[in-house]
């Protein structure tokens, strides 16, 4: 069964690992994920945004991931990432999604709160685990484009204050990672993820995970980050094996033959964050 993730993370928060959040498409990389964790025995949060709920249809994906939360005995969720629209999530939240990301970032605090609050007094009758960002990554996710001369870093203070005023069940904070592929090896923040860290008692969440050091995303796992989000990586992979496949074979016409090759490489991706994570053997025999 799909479950919302606020246990999974805070059962990370106890075990001081991460758990990995992965960005899936469509049957292919829903499979891939899915089945990776399981072979690895890691709790697993399959994350959607905007792009995919447009692109695959709600209850595709819905019905997708359903089947592999129960096909495979991991705890694993079914997450809406970057969704700003709260009348959507709450269209989405009935259809049986069961975690959610209200992204209200990009407005004045007050504002944040309001929107995140009245999305968390929803979810809470439905047992649907919200989390919230606060400070702002630049880069590139979809249609969701930062300035850089927007991003700014979470202050620990207001996080404090942000989360005792909505309830949200995990906070997403801003220390340095981007959106997107980096140029250059981003600068992490550590001191501030300690000072929020000690400050909340919420898990925390790490977005723009793909191309940070392994070393690094441990520093963040160790000061409190329980969720890492990884979708950038896997798509340049799966691309990168389908490419190879048809400039080898470029009469090549069978999905099942052009696919395998992409989810080969994004398995191996795959894998890798969730060992980054310490989350294999963390999601054995569950419901
Ligand atoms: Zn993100």
């Amino acid at each position: 069964m799909l479950v919302n993730t606020k246990e999974m993370l805070q059962a990370a928060q106890a075990g001081k690992y991460a758990v990995p959040a992965f960005n899936i498409h469509n049957l292919e990389t829903v499979q891939v994920v899915a089945r990776t964790a399981a072979e690895l025995e890691s709790p697993v949060i399959l994350a959607a945004t905007p792009g995919t709920v447009a692109y695959a249809g709600p209850e595709f994906l819905l019905a997708m991931a359903a089947v592999a939360a129960r096909k495979y005995p991991v705890p694993m969720s079914l997450h809406l990432d970057h969704f700003q629209d709260p009348d959507m999530l709450i269209e989405l939240i009935d259809m049986g999604f069961p975690s959610v990301m209200i992204d209200a970032s990009h407005h004045p605090f007050a504002e944040n709160v309001a929107l995140v609050r009245s999305v968390v007094e929803y979810a809470r009758q439905k047992d649907v685990s919200v989390e919230a960002e606060l400070g702002r990554l630049g880069g590139r996710e979809e249609d969701l484009e930062v300035d850089n001369s927007d991003a700014f870093l979470t202050d620990p203070a207001e996080a404090q204050e942000f989360v005792s005023a909505t309830g949200v069940d995990s906070l997403a904070v801003a220390i340095g990672t981007a959106h997107g592929l980096y140029k250059a090896a981003p600068r992490l923040d550590y001191k501030r993820l300690a000072e929020i860290s000690l400050r909340l008692s919420v898990p925390l969440v790490l977005h723009g995970g793909s191309g940070v050091p392994d070393k690094s995303v441990r520093e963040t796992i160790r000061r409190g980050v329980c969720k890492v989000n990884i979708a950038t990586e896997l798509k340049v992979a799966f691309a990168a094996g389908v490419k190879e496949h048809f400039s080898v074979k470029p009469e090549a016409d069978d999905p099942r033959q052009y696919m395998e090759p992409g989810k080969a490489l994004m398995k191996q991706v795959v894998k890798d964050k969730i060992l980054m994570c310490g989350s294999d053997g963390k999601g054995g025999r569950s419901k």
